[in-house]
């Protein structure tokens, strides 16, 4: 017989389904042999602290406090970006804030920062404005956890499954995680329906898996050998672009429409996905190596000092805004290949961009697959503003 957390004997539960939704206890994963290391190695610290950090108190700069209506840039998720690392400001319900510096581990070796004076004193080091502002603000607590991000060989079985934290986990800059919980919960729901309404589920468990795998793999191409770029001025805004171009024009309208389980769809616009993924594969290392040369001080455009408001692209936000469309078959099957074109035609704009800046820059592949389309658009230019 088993014994509870209280040491206490158990009696055996029976279920038809077992869902393992424990997080990193990962029960169920660890009875079946199923964790799989990744090579993404990074770690995180955070806190909180009483009070609220409001980043518009860091500038008097008017104009620039002007683009945020109404001026409470506090309310926001605020990412502060350096070499190899980010940081977070978010505002708590409770009136606390939290805070956390997530970083490559090379780059910024965990024993730099595993307790709250050593965090504060790597965060004057790199964001001194940001540490003066936490002065004087009273810590409520303090953790650390080490190389968060992991895969999984096996997520959905023979009536069992592993959702959110207790399968896999990516990395917290854009979080997925979210995402990743109510796709895979979306699979588990079909998976039981399916076995509920006494019809065959095996095939369909191996088929979401597939998927789910590939999510997991395409989306670990944004962060992978990447945190490098998030000191870059130049090719950091142009990568939160393009990564969020990837996702709104292919995992996010699939998941939005309710499509996630419709395998005759995967079937239909398979070369749309597989040319989706192709354009990301090639435009992950084309980035890597813009910002590597950058560092290298060998650009012929150095950065100059601006910043990009993303709301300055009206592309952008409509790629946004119309994943609330309802479109039946035919125009989903329309919207995704839209999609693709918009994928291209920035892809073009950000090769165009890079070369501008290191000419003959590698296009990792993007040449043969841009061949044949119009000369690149200048949809980023009207972005760009100069630096407060
Ligand atoms: C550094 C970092 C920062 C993040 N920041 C954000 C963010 O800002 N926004 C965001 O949306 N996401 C963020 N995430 C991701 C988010 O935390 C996860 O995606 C999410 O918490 C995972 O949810 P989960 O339900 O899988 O696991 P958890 O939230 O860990 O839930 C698992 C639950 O299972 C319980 N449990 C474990 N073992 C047992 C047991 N034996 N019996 C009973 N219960 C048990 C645990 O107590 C826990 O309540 C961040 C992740 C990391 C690593």
């Amino acid at each position: 017989m088993d014994l509870g957390r209280d040491g206490a004997p158990q009696p055996p539960v029976h279920a038809r389904w077992v869902v393992d939704a424990s997080g990193r206890a990962g029960m169920l994963k660890r009875q079946l042999g199923l964790a799989e290391a990744n090579d993404h190695d990074a770690n995180a610290v955070w806190w909180r602290v009483e009070g609220l950090i409001d980043p518009n108190d860091w500038s008097d700069d008017d104009g620039w406090r002007a683009r945020c209506t109404p001026p409470d840039r506090w309310r926001s998720t605020n990412h502060m970006c350096g070499t190899g690392y980010w940081f977070w400001l978010i505002p708590l319900a409770s009136g606390a804030h939290s805070l956390g510096i997530v970083c490559d581990a090379k780059l910024h070796p965990l024993d730099g920062m595993d307790s709250h004076d050593k965090a504060m004193e790597w965060l004057r080091s790199r964001q001194p404005r940001v540490a003066a502002a936490l002065e004087g603000h009273a810590v409520k607590d303090f953790r650390y956890l080490r190389h968060f991000s992991y895969g999984c060989r096996r997520v959905f079985g023979e009536r069992w499954a592993l959702t959110g934290e207790a399968g896999l986990f990516l990395d917290p800059f854009y979080s997925p995680g979210s995402d990743f919980i109510g796709i895979a919960n979306t699979f588990i729901a079909d998976l039981v329906a399916r076995d509920r309404a006494g019809t065959p589920f095996a095939a369909h468990a191996a088929l979401y898996g597939q998927l789910y795998q590939s999510f997991y793999d395409s989306t670990m191409t944004l962060y992978e050998g990447q945190y490098a770029l998030f000191g870059d001025e130049q090719v950091l805004p142009v990568k939160v672009i393009w990564d969020y171009t990837f996702y709104w024009a292919l995992l996010a309208p699939v998941f939005a429409a309710g499509r996630i389980t419709d395998i005759a769809m995967y079937g239909r616009l398979r070369p749309l996905f597989e040319r989706g993924r192709a354009l990301n594969a090639a435009m992950q290392p084309l980035l890597r190596e813009w910002g590597e040369r950058n560092a290298a001080g060998d650009a012929e455009a150095p950065a100059q000092g601006r910043q990009l408001d993303q709301h300055g692209i009206d592309w952008f936000h409509e790629l946004n805004r119309a994943l609330a469309d309802a479109l039946d078959d035919d125009a989903f099957d329309a919207r995704i290949a839209g999609n693709i074109a918009r994928m291209e035609a920035l892809a073009a704009e950000i090769l165009a961009r890079a070369r501008a800046v290191h000419a003959g820059l590698d296009g990792h592949g993007l040449d043969a697959l841009l061949a044949g389309l119009p000369d690149p658009p200048r949809s980023l230019d009207a972005a760009w503003y100069a630096a407060a």
